[in-house]
């Protein structure tokens, strides 16, 4: 429990029983999966994020740090293969996308930091599978999949300080031309050379081995001009920042990643400037809008049980909490809310994947208002549940001693955390406008033929 000493008031239980509609079609072997994995979620997950929460930004990266044992519980029991696919080294039958969103539903209800974490690992590995030479792959990908001790670990660098929201808003067309990165690259020789910093929110920034990293390569912010690379950042020219000191995910340390003339090779450049990177960003938000959202429907699910479950034991005005018709509304409330981003989030989960690009003959591209609307409706039922349990706990939800009070502060960071809910909104919309086929009919002519 490192600084804390204390275990935290909540509830550790079993699987949400009776919560989910759909799970009958899993297999029984997927049914094992989804027990596992709330169990890790219950025993690895909760008690490591737990204690990193705790303790300062130094500690929580430091050897030893339970972040460094909890990742590597995950690589031992091979969660960083179940989203891959067979070819990648993932599982002989692929996941289908309803088991891969209880998978990430559990990781979010046991920790969304250590879920980022896990997310912003698979990232790099993700992107060689699908893009990679056959060189590349051999290199650096069979050994990160088959590695289970945690030796590697991937991040996404993305945002900078002076362009945060710039690279979520991409349909605006004023953010879309967002000006000078501050991250660019130069052709060299037989590859590239960074120079620049990404910003210090940077999941996994301090600790990361590796980094999906999208770079500037011409004089403009248009997004034909950028590249995304995989980079090495066990190499001279890389320096981190201090972990951050954040208010919520705590439990995944965050930082500033700097590069001084650090050199890509040519086969590390995944996707080159061209025409080719803005569909590419476009559809990689895509992919981690619709896993980010399963991931928060566990971090209200998270807040839901625990308002459950202390008021069905809390003995207030001659009973329980929850003989109080208020309480009872409220608790409903929350049910309803996580019930439905689940669905949501699940099904859009599964058009994402069936249509990324390359994921059939038919597939037509991910749809991102969708992908967008699922994360936005995600995060934010997360926040209000995680509001509304704190509420129902009373003064205990804000004591440093409740579960609760981290999974609100956790669910606030959420509403930033990817993109915030009024850019990616924004986002959704401008595709709505200029793409959403509807019908038009003239009235005239329909009431002559009435
Ligand atoms: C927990 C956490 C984890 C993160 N992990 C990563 C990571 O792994 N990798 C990474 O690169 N980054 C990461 N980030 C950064 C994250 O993507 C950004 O914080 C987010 O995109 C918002 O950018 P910003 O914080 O710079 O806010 P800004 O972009 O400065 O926005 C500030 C405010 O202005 C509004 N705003 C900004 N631009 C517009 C616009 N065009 N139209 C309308 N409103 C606008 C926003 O909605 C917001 O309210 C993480 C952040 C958090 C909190």
């Amino acid at each position: 429990m490192g600084r804390a000493g204390k275990a935290y008031v909540g509830l550790v239980s079993s699987p949400g029983g009776g919560l989910f509609l759909d799970l009958a079609e899993l297999s029984d072997d997927e049914q094992l999966l989804r027990e596992q994995a709330h169990r890790i979620a219950v025993e690895v997950l909760r008690p490591a994020a737990w204690a990193l929460d705790r303790m300062t930004p130094a500690e929580r990266i430091a050897p030893g740090s339970p972040f460094f044992a909890a990742m590597g519980t995950l690589k031992a029991l091979g969660y960083h293969r179940l989203f891959l696919t067979p070819e990648a080294g993932g599982p002989e039958q692929r996941l289908s996308a309803l088991t891969q969103s209880v998978v990430l539903e559990e990781l979010g209800w046991g920790s969304l930091g250590l879920a980022t974490a896990f997310l912003v690992d698979m990232l790099p590995v993700m992107c060689i599978s699908s893009f990679g030479s056959q060189e590349l792959k051999d290199e650096l990908m069979v050994p990160w999949v088959e590695d289970e001790t945690g030796s590697f670990h991937g991040c996404w660098a993305i945002t900078e300080p002076d362009h945060g929201s710039d690279f979520i808003a991409v349909r605006d067309t004023e953010s879309a031309t967002y000006g000078r990165s501050q991250l660019v690259a130069e052709p060299v020789g037989d590859g590239w050379v960074l120079r620049g910093q990404k910003s210090a929110w940077v999941s996994s920034g301090p600790i990361a081995t590796h980094a999906a990293v999208h770079a500037q390569a011409g004089g403009d912010g248009d997004l034909t001009h950028s590249l995304f690379a995989v980079v090495d950042l066990d190499q001279p020219g890389v320096r981190r920042g201090p972990p951050a000191d954040m208010m919520g995910v705590r439990d995944d340390p965050q930082g500033e990643i700097f590069f001084d003339e650090v050199v890509v090779p040519r086969q590390n450049v995944l996707i080159p400037p061209g025409p080719l990177y803005p569909v590419f960003h476009d559809q990689l938000l895509c992919l981690t809008s619709s896993v980010i959202s399963n991931v928060a429907v566990g971090v209200g699910r998270a807040a839901f049980e625990e308002a459950l479950h202390h008021s069905r034991t809390r003995i207030q005005g001659g009973g329980p909490l929850a003989r109080h018709k208020n309480i009872q509304l409220t608790l409903y409330g929350m049910f309803e809310r996580v019930e439905t981003a689940r669905a949501y989030s699940r099904t859009t989960l599964a058009h994402t994947q069936a249509n990324l690009p390359g994921a059939s003959a038919e597939a037509l591209g991910a749809s991102p208002r969708h992908a967008r609307a699922a994360q936005v409706f995600a995060k934010r039922t997360a926040y209000e549940v995680a509001h509304d349990a704190l509420q129902v706990v009373g003064a205990q939800g804000l004591s440093r001693d409740s579960l609760i009070e981290k999974l609100f502060r956790d669910a606030r960071s959420l509403l930033i955390e990817d993109g915030t809910l009024e850019v990616l909104a924004l986002d959704a919309a401008r595709d709505l406008i200029d793409n959403y086929e509807h019908s038009t009919y003239d009235m005239e002519e329909m009431m002559a033929t009435w």
